[in-house]
């Protein structure tokens, strides 16, 4: 199934600007946009679009499901897009403190931790969100 099927299944409706702005966080995966950089890509091909348009369409996409957020709060909320909800969780994000590069970790080994926490608690943990801020390689030099 390709991805605009895997959309419309969810109810989201394609149209030409929409489907422009998901090939873009397809192309970009890895990148954590935020609104305005999306907003800038997708002007290029699609010179049109407006911004507004943009974050109705972050709104959808959140709405059915298949992006994820990443806030660090520095006032830009960023996207990343995950047609498999269960690839939704499937990394935690290393921020740099210095230049702001976000990598990925592609290990969760937190199952253990929230194991242990909905022991202690009595506590139903449904998902967990955790960021590990420091230095890259690059900055640590
Ligand atoms: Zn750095
Ligand atoms: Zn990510
Ligand atoms: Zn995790």
């Amino acid at each position: 199934m390709n991805t605009m099927d895997i959309l419309k299944e969810t109810g989201f409706k394609v149209t030409p600007q929409r489907r422009a702005i998901v090939d873009i966080l397809l192309k970009n995966k890895s990148e954590h946009l935020s609104s305005e950089e999306i907003y800038d890509l997708v002007r290029v091909d699609c010179p049109e679009i407006g911004l507004a348009t943009v974050y109705r369409t972050m709104q959808l996409l959140d709405e059915v499901g298949v992006i994820s957020k990443l806030n660090l709060d520095d006032g830009c909320i960023r996207y990343e897009i995950s047609l498999n909800s269960k690839d939704c969780h499937n990394h935690h994000h290393l921020i740099c403190k210095n230049c702001g590069k976000i990598m990925e970790a592609k290990e969760d080994l937190l199952d253990n931790i929230e194991k242990e926490i909905q022991e202690l608690y009595n506590f139903k943990i449904l998902d967990h969100d955790v960021k590990f801020y420091g230095l890259c390689e690059n900055c640590s030099k």
